[in-house]
This record gives C-alpha cells, structure tokens and sequence, in this order.
C-alpha cells in the first residue's frame, strides 16, 4: 500500500462488504456508508431466506450485458478456488446443491453474520443512516442527512449502490441521481427475475404447474428457456418466466411462446400414433396422462374448440399447433419491490477492466448498479463478490489514489 489508505464505500450491500473487508484486510482505512439503518438487508431475502451465494458453472453466457468481452474477463478475475478460499476466511462454509452454492447452514442470515464480523475483525468502520447525495471529483462525498458529515480525503471511492430489486418501491432511487450527476449514462433501469404479466384471461388455467419451454420474442433477438412455468391467473411465471424477463425490456415489443409438449422429443409422431390409438376420445380425455386437465382445456379453447370435440372430428393439426407455439402477449411486469434483480446501470463501456469508471479517476463500482444482469442460480451474488475482487485487486495493485 502506497500513499493515503483511505477507502469509502457507498453502499453496504453484499459487493460493498466484500470489498471493504479484502481492502481492510489489506491495511487500507475503509469507511461504508449505508443509507439505510442496517448494512446486507437484501442477503436475508435472497434464495427464499437460503442464499444462493454462487454457482458451480460461471461463464459470460449466464448474464445480459452490453459487452460479454469484458465481462467474460472481470469474471475470471475470482476463480471458484479463490471464491471458496473467501468465503472459507470469513468463516462461511458453503455446500453445492444441484450446482447452485449455499451455507450449509440453509440461512440467509447466517452469511450476513459471517459478513458483519469479518467487517468488525477487520475494524471497518460503517455509517449508517447515511445516504450519498453527491460525489465530487475530488473524492468527497456529501450526505442527504447533513449531521453526517461530508466525507473528504478519500483516495479510492467505491460505488456499491446496488439495485432498486426487493427492497425499494418503484419512486426510491438508489444512488442513480447522484452516478448521473457525475456524468455517467444509466441504461435503463426495469425489475426483472420477476413475473410477466399477460394479456390473457389466465384465471381458467390459475395454480397450473407444468414443464414448458418459452420463448420471448424481442426486438433484440429471441431468447429460450426451459423450465417449471407457474400460470398465475393474469400473470406467467416461474424460473423460466424469470430468467426470460432480463430480456423484456421493452415490453410492446415483445411475445412469449410456449411449448407445451417439449416433454417428449419426437412429439409430432407421438402425438399423431396417439390421435390415431384413440379417434373416438373427446379432446380432453385425449390428454389424460399427458397434460393437467385445466391446462388442456385452455389449450383446446385457445384452438379454437371444444373439449368435448371427438378426436375424429377435431383439427388435430391446429391443436398440435397451438400446444407447441401457444403465444402469450407480455403486458407487464413485477415490481422493483417484487423482483430480485434490477437491470440496467452504469454500462460496462463506461468503466475499465478494473471496474474504474472512465470519467472519475480513483472512483469504481460494484455489484448490481452496474448492467450486468445474471440468471437465478447465485449469479448476481456471485458477481458482486467477482466485482468486490476485482476493484479491490485493482486498488491494492495500483495503490489508492495513484
Ligand atoms: C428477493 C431477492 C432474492 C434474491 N436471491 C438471490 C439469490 O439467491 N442469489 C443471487 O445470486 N442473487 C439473488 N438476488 C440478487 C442479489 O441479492 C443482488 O444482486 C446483490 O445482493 C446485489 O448486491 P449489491 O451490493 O450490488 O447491491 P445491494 O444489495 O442492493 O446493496 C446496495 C446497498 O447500497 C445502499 N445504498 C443505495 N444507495 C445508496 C446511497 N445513495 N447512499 C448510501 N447507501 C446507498 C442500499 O441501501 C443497499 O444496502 C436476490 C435479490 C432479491 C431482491
């Protein structure tokens, strides 16, 4: 460590802590403000109150970003080893189940008490209460609550503001206004993880669980996704409903198809050696044993029939067509409040590789304010530990402030 060692933290979220806790390990003086009255809020709610901390299959391909290059390098700065090896220092021992990272313990709570003490034994000092308004080009920080006071001298400034996800109504802003004031773009910001509201009178087929595989159409491109879709009665949702709303950004733009027969490879044949086996059944008892009987009724309205339609009688193509392409039009979304991710933030273009912003000297940002978007899978936890990593490396390589 060369020079002034002071460090300020904006924002004790995950990717925040993390980062204070390796630069004060490092011998750096680190000070985290926190606008709300607690540091790591957000770690209870994550993974249902379990933590999905991280996941065994970490590449580029698992997030939205605007430049995978560059991501696909700052993920490489943690290796799973030396994520291990951090989490093992701060006393957390982590289990793999199905590929996705938890605390053995099962407990949310249980990583943000390892967070807090590492933090406390490695004498970082927090700030709570204590919302940045303003960040000036020679590194002071001012503060909403004036009785805190403005924060000067640092040589490094960490901007760990995180994202409006789960905790903020859609009005709160999360350090946004002060990123902006700086100069910086904020790509659109909108929840997602989250439902998809549609258009369609879901309530017929509400409580449905079944495999589907989707498709969101968007202007950008397609995008696919496989998984347990849960019908809510004006809403789609479930893990691959989720993982596709990172893509919705626009949502006039956009149609969801699902495919209600990718359960079987070969469904064409299957499906016409089945129409074949049983002409004289009605439409509905055709599914039996096929598709829960609420979700084929819908299916057999969408195409146009009815469930006590014979087989014999029926456009069994047309059905065939529906069940495989049955398309859903998005018309809205869960809120901030409801969601587990925001996207959009600060872009990769506008940040080096060491997460320094390109416009403030001595000035990185971590976590989720910047557009790096993962799946569900410990992706987003994963990311602001790899980003914690990577502006901690950055400051302790280069020396604070040079
Ligand atoms: C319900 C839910 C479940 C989730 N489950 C998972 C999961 O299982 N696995 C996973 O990988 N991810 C999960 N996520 C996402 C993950 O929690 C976040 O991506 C991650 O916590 C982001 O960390 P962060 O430090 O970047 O930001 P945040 O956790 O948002 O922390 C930012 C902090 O900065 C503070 N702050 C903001 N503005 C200011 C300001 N101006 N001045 C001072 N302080 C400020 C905030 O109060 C906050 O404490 C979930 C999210 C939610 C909402």
């Amino acid at each position: 460590m060369s020079g002034n060692s002071k460090v300020s933290v904006i924002g004790g979220g995950m990717s925040g802590i993390c980062a204070a806790i390796l630069l004060s390990r490092a011998g750096y003086n680190v000070t985290i403000y926190e606008r709300q009255e607690r540091i790591g809020k957000k770690i209870l709610l994550t993974g249902n109150g379990r933590c999905n901390i991280s996941n065994q299959d970490i590449d580029a391909s698992w997030y939205v970003s605007s430049d995978d290059k560059k991501l696909a390098r700052i993920l490489n700065n943690l290796s799973l080893k030396e994520r291990d090896a951090f989490y093992d220092s701060i006393g957390l021992c982590v289990t793999d189940i199905r590929g996705g990272l938890y605390p053995v313990s099962r407990q949310a709570s249980s990583v943000i008490d390892a967070l807090r003490f590492a933090l406390s034994e490695a004498n970082v000092k927090i700030v709570t209460g204590a919302k940045a308004v303003a960040l000036h080009k020679d590194l002071s920080i001012e503060f909403e609550d004036k009785s805190v006071w403005a924060d000067k001298g640092a040589a490094a400034v960490i901007i760990a503001c995180g994202g409006k996800a789960g905790v903020y109504s859609e009005e709160k802003e999360n350090g946004i206004r002060l990123i902006k004031d700086m100069g910086h773009h904020i790509s659109d910001t909108y929840p997602a993880l989250t439902y998809l509201r549609c258009e369609e009178d879901l309530r017929s087929v509400a409580g449905v669980r079944c495999d589907a595989a989707l498709t969101l159409n968007t202007a950008k491109g397609s995008f696919s996704e496989r998984g347990e879709l849960q019908i809510n009665k004006d809403a789609l949702s479930g893990i691959p409903v989720f993982q596709l709303s990172r893509y919705a950004h626009d949502l006039s733009g956009c149609s969801l198809e699902a495919d209600f027969l990718c359960f079987m490879n070969d469904a064409l044949p299957k499906y016409k050696a089945r129409a074949a086996s049983y002409p004289d059944r009605s439409l509905e008892d055709f599914f039996a044993g096929w598709l829960n009987k609420k979700l084929a009724q819908y299916l057999i309205k969408r195409a146009g029939m009815r469930p006590s339609d014979t087989v014999r009688r029926s456009s069994m193509q047309r059905l065939y067509e529906t069940l495989r392409h049955c398309s859903f039009k998005p018309a809205g979304r869960g809120s901030f409040r409801e969601a587990q991710l925001m996207c959009g933030g600060i872009p990769l273009s506008e940040v080096d590789d060491d997460l320094q912003s390109l416009l403030y000297k001595n000035v990185y940002a971590t976590g989720e304010i910047l557009d790096v978007n993962g799946a569900c899978g410990g992706y987003n936890l994963h990311f602001a530990l790899c980003s914690a990593y990577t502006v901690s490396n950055a400051i302790i390589n280069k020396g604070a402030g040079s």
